[in-house]
């Protein structure tokens, strides 16, 4: 997860930085109406994206000091928790924890146990300890990138599984029953820094903010004299097409969005695509679904489930976001050649519109 941008990604980056600002552009566009209280707007790297903070009805430097706080708020989290740095307390943490019983950090233990919740609802599908198959996979890593061979992804898959993960709550101890084993944030922690991003801002008495991370979407209030967000949905189908729009009223105060695909990032090798969200009951990449965005009661929700429903595709998917309270979602899957098929929570219909001319798109709620 959080990286160290390199060379070979910068294009990327780049990318993402167009549909951050094409996110902005969707509710910048929502919110024109005269007399409007002045917008602040700031945009900063962080966790190996872009960071996204737009703050209505305030002045400009108390907006500017809010935003300022949730950067570093960000940072603090990154310097944290991200896997890319070999001197986090993490990566540390990933270092020791197979020795044996090894002091973590209160907040890293909380992440931890939140993910692990996923890991039992999903029977492992979203396995924070596919650390190892992550770094395997490479992504980002690798100049030249090619599939593992078979042998490689035994070796990692004997490093991986949650339930060799021990937590000794009163000690605030971890560890790894087995060795080599690795914790990667990367499915949850831009969720995590999004939900702690909007705490900061109701600390400094924000009533109306939208704060994105990488596509991680966290809201506040409502926009200046509009009733709702609109957050941008993409189209998994195309690189950089937008799908449609989320309209987040005030039944979505504090609430997240998040979106989980292969097409964020991923390599083609021999005319086959092998994206980022791995399966770890098979080592392999995770294919059928093509996308999913998960609208949730705190946006650590929205990132856990956007990457569960990815994993346990259509079926359980549907089950697992019926069960979860406070929690709606869309998954998208191929329906023949260029068309999708998209189930919809039907609490989350009347709050999507498809964009204008956007075609093949067949919409079932659930
Ligand atoms: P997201 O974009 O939130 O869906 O998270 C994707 C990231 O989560 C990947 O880049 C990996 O760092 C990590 N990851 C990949 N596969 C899994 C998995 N099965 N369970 C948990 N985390 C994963
Ligand atoms: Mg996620």
């Amino acid at each position: 997860m959080l990286h160290i941008p390199e060379k070979g990604i910068k294009m990327k980056i780049l990318l993402k930085r167009l549909f951050v600002a094409l996110v902005i552009s969707v509710y910048l566009f929502s919110s024109t109406s005269c007399n409007q209280p002045q917008r602040y707007e700031a945009e900063f790297e962080v966790m190996g994206t872009y960071l996204a903070v737009t703050i209505d009805g305030e002045t400009q430097s108390d907006a500017a000091a809010a935003s300022r706080a949730v950067n570093d708020e960000m940072q603090r989290i990154n310097s944290l928790m991200s896997t890319w740095q070999a001197d986090t307390p993490l990566s540390i943490l990933n270092r020791m924890a197979s020795e044996g019983w090894t002091e973590a950090d209160g907040e890293i233990i909380s992440v931890l146990q939140e993910a692990m919740q996923y890991s039992r609802l999903t029977d492992g599908g979203f396995d924070v300890t596919a650390g190892p198959l992550i770094r395997l996979w490479g992504f980002l890593k690798r100049s030249e990138q090619r599939p593992p061979t078979d042998e490689e992804i035994q070796d990692a898959m004997a490093k991986i599984g949650w339930q060799n993960v021990e937590i000794d709550n009163e000690r605030s101890m971890i560890r790894f029953t087995v060795p080599g084993m690795e914790v990667d944030f990367g499915a949850i922690a831009k969720g995590y820094a999004v939900d702690r991003a909007l705490g900061i801002l109701r600390e400094s008495d924000i009533e109306t903010a939208l704060v994105s991370l990488g596509g991680n979407v966290g809201v506040i209030g409502l926009p200046a004299g509009r009733e709702s967000w609109g957050v941008a949905v993409r189209d998994p189908r195309h690189a950089d097409a937008l799908l449609g729009t989320l309209s987040l009223d005030t039944n979505f105060d504090g609430w997240g969005v998040a979106s989980s695909g292969q097409y964020e990032r991923f390599f083609e090798y021999e005319g086959r695509r092998y994206g980022h969200i791995i399966d770890p009951r098979t080592g392999y990449p995770v294919e059928g679904v093509l996308g999913t965005t998960v609208v949730a009661a705190s946006a650590m929700q929205a990132d856990a489930l956007s990457t569960c429903l990815f994993v346990v595709g259509e079926e359980r998917g549907i089950s697992l976001l019926t069960d979860e309270p406070g929690a709606f979602g869309m998954i998208m899957l191929s329906d023949g050649e260029g068309s999708m098929r998209i189930r919809i929570s039907k609490e989350l219909v009347e709050y999507f519109t498809l964009f204008e001319g956007v075609e093949g798109v067949k919409v079932e709620e659930f």
